[in-house]
């Protein structure tokens, strides 16, 4: 678990490099103005773009991750990812028109002008700013162990790489050659388009519900199968909302457990798996009883088993002249691969060897009772109540 501090220095680096990227988009935009550097405007709009994404992640992924509601029981994860997709299509858009006008500068190359020099200070002050940025996020990454924020600092090392075309562009085209400035754009206009790509690609996988890389699967089903009293995992399924992990795991357990003994199982499961990885939004856990690999076969006659209400019926009726009501304290059936198991619990202290064959006799005839066990009911505690 990462401490309170550790995040908040993840968040003022992440917050220091969105405020360099709009000052720089703003700078490079204007600047490119001035100097009549297409190369650097298009370098700006992608600083802004940067920016953007930034300030998405911070303020909108807080909305995403809302508690769920009556409306969004589900939680609000998709919000998210329906936003990036937005994002990513108007990333693409600019990108399409920014290409669009560099073709256009390319065609009547003879005609635009020259671009001032001092356009490249202004590069060259993005490649510092960027290389100074780089630097401090990594160490703050490799400190903290985030693959997130070493996947930024990478970001701001393209960004750097982005300028050193823009740089090149400029003086290129100060010396004569005009069309490397936009040759510079149409490169950086590729960037700004392959960051859309990829907003949009990840967030629909997200909304087709894609499931999480099978490495990824092993790993939680390893964590599972770690669990006493896992006997094994039929079906692990598994899909994103809002970056985060939503799975449907059916357990294999003992099938004489009670049904809040499974369910205590089901919890903890859930309890280990988010407690492990952070990145676990929901597990909804669903307790199959444990089948022989022999009865595999077997098991769609278990559906046809008759349910409780109408057993019971037939049972009690067969036994009225052994038993009274009274006399019984509690069925419980237990619906196995080879039929129905009858546990009989009586009000009696003392079950005598007749009586139980006769019980056993008068319900030999239903073929889907597979097994009977007569318990009497001696002693009940109730722990508590003070002894008399
Ligand atoms: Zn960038």
């Amino acid at each position: 678990m990462k401490s309170a501090s550790a995040q908040q220095e993840a968040t003022r680096v992440t917050l220091i490099g969105m405020w360099l990227d709009l000052a720089l988009g703003i700078a490079k935009i204007f600047g490119g103005i001035f100097t009549q550097s297409f190369a650097l405007i298009t370098d700006g709009i992608h600083s802004l773009t940067d920016a953007i994404t930034d300030i998405f992640v911070l303020v909108v992924a807080r909305i995403a991750h809302t508690e769920p509601d009556d409306e969004h029981p589900y939680g609000h994860g998709r919000f998210e990812s329906l936003g990036t997709i937005g994002m990513g299509v108007v990333f693409f858009t600019t990108a399409g028109i920014l290409l669009y006008d560099s073709y256009q500068r390319l065609l009547e190359s003879a005609s635009i002008p020259i671009p001032a020099l001092s356009g490249a200070a202004i590069a060259l002050i993005s490649i510092a700013s960027k290389e100074w940025i780089y630097q401090y996020t990594i160490r703050v990454a490799r400190r903290l162990n985030s693959s997130l924020l070493k996947a930024n600092a990478w970001h701001s090392r393209t960004d750097a790489i982005s300028s050193i075309a823009v740089l090149i562009g400029i003086v290129a085209a100060y010396q004569g050659y005009i069309w490397m400035d936009t040759v510079a754009a149409i490169f950086v206009a590729l960037i700004i388009a392959k960051i859309g790509w990829e907003l949009c690609t990840d967030s629909l996988r997200e909304l087709v519900d894609t499931a999480i890389p099978l490495p990824r699967q092993r790993q939680l089903q390893d964590c599972i199968l770690a669990i006493d009293g896992i006997q094994g995992i039929t079906s692990l399924r598994s899909r994103l909302s809002g970056g985060k992990i939503i799975l449907e795991v059916r357990l294999l357990v003992d099938p004489r457990i009670t049904v809040s003994e499974g369910h205590q199982l089901g919890e903890t499961v859930s309890r280990a798996l988010t407690g492990n990885f952070s990145d676990i939004g929901d597990v909804i856990a669903h307790i199959d009883p444990e089948t022989h690999e022999e009865a595999a076969i077997t098991i769609p006659h278990q559906s046809a088993l008759p349910d409780r209400q109408q057993i019971l019926a037939n049972i009690k009726n067969q036994w009225q002249e052994f038993l009274s009501e009274d006399d019984i304290d509690n069925i419980s059936l237990h619906y196995l691969e080879n039929g129905i198991e009858v546990d009989l619990t009586i009000n009696m202290e003392e079950i005598s060897e007749q009586l139980a064959r006769q019980l056993q006799q008068a319900i030999q005839r239903f073929h889907y009772i597979a097994n009977l066990r007569i318990y009497s009911k001696l002693y009940e505690a109730r722990l508590d109540q003070p002894l008399a």
